[in-house]
């Protein structure tokens, strides 16, 4: 983007061509239907080290096993599909389009974020000073999902001649997306067959040992300058099936191009023969431009149902792109990844997105930070979501068996089984070694599927998913803390012992030859959190409930004495003055010269792998790359983790958090984007202009691809998610509080307002912020004839459908 442009806060706009942008454009120009996502690569280009086209299905991962050394590496991944894409051009026989040996005399991209559609603009010189325009629009449809398309307008400015378009459906692909794994086997995808069906070409494929199926097809249809159709001949070839047409073009007339393409896949619902399937529908495809009037209106309609705006004080937005860009940018991807579309389907959240292959297309953690984004909008899709995991509760059961412990593990990095998938070894790519990777060793993770579920279920009230999957949930993972929580005769108290912690950069305490570490505080508390928290549930439960739970799960009344014993005694270590550490021996680390590796690397987010490229570790300093402990202040409100700290030994105030906030924040790389939106929850009402920094930090850094390379490999879910939350619930501070919505605002001085739609028990409620008003809407019609109740700053409004009211702030 240059700086100091305004755009329109509804468009991403990209002007010039920058081959070294160009892998960063693509992850953020991709678009998505909750189905399938494909990178924003140019049509004409290949996987080229500057270029890397992608499409990858929803949940669609393949397994392989690689020899790194002597050792066997088993990585599942999220498959590069077949690419739909390729469509290029030649004049008189000479080469085929590539940007990179024309000479450009225009070039603009533009996403349209309310439109869902990707455009691209570009003018350029040939070797034989021909000009030439191109104009193209992609869209991948929201109100069709197995549909995508193309288009474009070939303007021959200055010449006249041959031209040839080919259109691909290209089945030789790989993943190689991301250069650490390049040592990794990427040949997911093999071509089953291809072939011409009247005026499509299809092409089947499938994933070498997940077996999933998959079947494009194309219809491509050229129309001259005076509009009449070309003929277009179809052809095959081992891998791929290609369209040709020629047109004699004239100079300053367009030429004009349509690829009409569909994917469908074996884990397609209501599915006859996949191959007729997908022929059927292309067939029937009605053309780009009512294929675009339908997938315009279905984003029309999601935009009225989500989009979060925001009135900035002058003087204090953002450059080159506004706040309110940013927030769009965010929500229009996070809708990619998972949308109505996506609903029933057995997918999880990925923690990059559809887009790209960093992480394998796992499921981490940080799907905590985004479920409540969908759960305000579209809790029908929050709630599909969560069966991800309900439906694994069997594989984390023997995850835990084969750990040797009792209830649900679920696993650190989740696929599609719900198997820990996180790798043994993992490449350092400072050092070209491959270390290894205790990652999986973050318990932590359970803890956060109870964060999930109680909210979705206390927000929703949604009693039925509780009684039938969430009460397993918790019942299950309690008995991991029991079984991992080891009781410590001389401190009276119980321990967990051996594991990570969400900084990541410890992975042992240094000299003690163990694998993970002794007592990481925000595990134990949280530990402890859960057990409560199965505690009540189980308490609320009727007799009948109670009854069918004992029957599925076996939970007998001591357990419940069981839990509620290592609830009350978890151990929280100190340090020598009694504060609360990080984990057991934190204290005891040495201090880091922050600035002299500063100086020396500037970019410092991955310490871990600077100092073990030095032949140093991060396990001896006291530093963290992200909010570890920290965490525990953004997860529990002031309500929750007061006492639950003070029934531990540890009564904090707010004063307290803010010292303890800055102790760590100081050590803290923040080398992962997470960390900015947890630093702006936690100081959100302790430390307001700490806050907006790392507000701000989080909103630039897919954008403005802040950690330098990793946002080219897929979007961070969370950040995009936790940005808009932030201002949900920290600025316009709005919560789904079970029976009523409560708003308690607090504006920061750089917003004049916020405007938040949320669906609330079936009715749209649109809540605009004002310094000094509140004002609420409720959609009009609708069976239910039922106010709203709202508390703002606790004084309660009840808003009936269709009407409005307003309250001072
Ligand atoms: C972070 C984890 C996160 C993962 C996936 C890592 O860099 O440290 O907390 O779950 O990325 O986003």
């Amino acid at each position: 983007m240059n700086q100091g442009e305004r755009y329109d806060p509804w468009e991403l706009v990209f002007r010039g061509y920058k081959p070294d942008e160009e892998s960063l454009r693509e992850t953020l120009c991709a678009l998505g239907n909750g189905v399938f996502v494909t990178r924003g690569a140019a049509e004409e280009s290949t996987a080229d080290g500057t270029h890397y086209p992608g499409t990858y299905l929803a949940g669609g991962y393949n397994r392989l096993v690689s020899r790194v050394g002597d050792q066997d590496v088993s990585n599942e991944d999220l498959v590069n599909l077949p690419n739909w894409l390729p469509l290029t051009f030649r004049i008189d026989d000479g080469d085929w389009f590539d940007l990179a040996t024309v000479e450009i005399l225009e070039f603009e991209q533009k996403l349209l974020i309310r439109d869902g559609i990707l455009e691209r603009r570009c003018r350029f010189r040939d070797a034989k000073r021909r000009e030439t325009t191109l104009l193209s629009r992609r869209l991948v449809s929201m109100a069709e999902p197995h549909s995508a398309a193309l288009m474009w307008l070939l303007v021959p400015d200055n010449w006249g001649g041959h031209l040839q378009i080919r259109s691909l459906l290209q089945g030789r692909v790989e993943n190689a997306g991301v250069s650490r794994y390049r040592q990794l086997r990427g040949d997911h995808v093999e071509v089953l067959d291809a072939g011409v069906d009247g005026q499509a070409v299809w092409l089947h494929a499938k994933t070498t040992q997940s077996r999933i199926e998959i079947v494009e097809t194309a219809r491509t249809s050229v129309l001259d300058e005076s509009g009449s159709p070309v003929a277009v001949e179809s052809g095959v070839s081992s891998s791929s099936v290609r369209q040709d047409a020629s047109v004699e073009a004239r100079a300053g007339e367009p030429v004009h191009v349509e690829k009409l393409v569909s994917i469908f896949t074996s884990r397609d619902p209501a599915l006859g023969d996949l191959r007729e399937d997908a022929v059927a529908d292309v067939r029937r495809n009605i053309g780009f431009d009512a294929l675009a009037r339908r997938h315009v209106r279905a984003w029309h309609s999601l935009w009225e149902r989500c989009d979060v705006e925001v009135e900035v004080e002058d003087g204090c937005d953002l450059e080159p792109f506004s706040i309110q860009c940013a927030l769009r940018v965010h929500a229009f991807h996070l809708l990619q990844t998972a949308s109505g579309n996506t609903i029933g389907r057995d997918v999880g959240i990925p923690a990059r997105g559809w887009h790209g292959e960093a992480y394998r297309g796992h499921v981490f953690w940080d799907e905590m930070f985004v479920l409540p984004f969908y759960s305000r909008v579209l809790p029908d899709l929050a709630e599909s979501l969560m069966m991800y995991r309900v439906r694994r509760l069997e594989a984390a059961r023997t995850n835990a068996t084969l750990d040797g412990v009792e209830g649900a593990l679920f696993p650190w990095q989740s696929g599609s089984s719900g198997r820990e998938e996180t790798q043994q070894i993992h490449l350092n790519p400072r050092s070209g070694a491959w270390d290894p990777d205790r990652s999986r060793l973050q318990r932590h993770v359970n803890a956060a599927i109870v964060v999930e579920v109680l909210r979705y279920v206390r927000e929703q009230v949604d009693h039925a998913f509780m009684r039938r999957h969430g009460m397993d949930l918790l019942t299950e993972i309690a008995r991991l803390w029991v079984s991992l929580a080891e009781w410590n005769d001389v401190r009276h108290a119980y321990e967990i012992l051996g594991v990570v912690g969400p900084d990541e950069f410890h992975e042992t305490s240094p000299g003690s030859g163990e694998d993970g570490l002794r007592n990481n505080a925000y595990t134990n508390i949280m530990a402890s959190w859960c057990l409560r928290q199965a505690i009540i549930e189980v308490e609320r439960l009727d007799d009948v409930g109670r009854r069918e739970l004992e029957s599925r799960v076996g939970l007998r009344a001591d357990e419940i004495e069981q839990w509620r014993d290592i609830a009350a005694r978890l151990y929280v270590p100190t340090d020598h003055e009694g504060n609360i550490d990080a984990f057991e021996g934190y204290s005891d680390l040495i201090e880091l010269d922050w600035e002299a590796y500063r100086t020396k690397y500037g970019r410092i987010g991955r310490l871990d792998r600077i100092l073990r490229a030095e032949g140093d570790s991060p396990d001896r300093y006291k530093l963290a790359k992200q909010a570890d402990l920290v965490m525990l202040f953004y997860v529990l409100p002031a309500a929750e983790w007061k006492p639950l700290l003070a029934s531990l030994g540890h009564s904090l105030s707010e004063g307290n958090v803010v010292r303890l906030v800055e102790n760590y924040e100081r050590r803290t790389s923040h080398g992962s984007t997470l960390s900015h939106i947890v630093h702006a929850g936690v100081l959100a009402d302790l430390h307001a202009e700490g806050a907006w920094q790392h507000f701000v930090s989080a909103l630039r850094s897919d954008l403005e691809d802040t950690q330098g390379g990793t946002t080219a490999e897929g979007i961070h879910a969370a950040i995009m998610a936790g940005t808009i939350q932030h201002v949900v619930e920290r600025f316009a501070g709005i919560r789904i509080a079970g029976d009523f919505l409560d708003v308690r605002p607090a504006l920061p001085p750089q917003l004049r307002s916020v405007r938040v739609p949320i669906e609330f028990r079936g009715r749209h409620v649109d809540i605009l912020i004002g310094r000094d008003a509140v004002r609420i809407q409720v959609g009009s019609g609708g069976a239910s004839g039922e106010a709203v109740p709202v508390d703002v700053n606790g004084q309660r409004v009840y808003v009936p459908p269709g009407g409005w009211r307003t309250v001072s702030a």
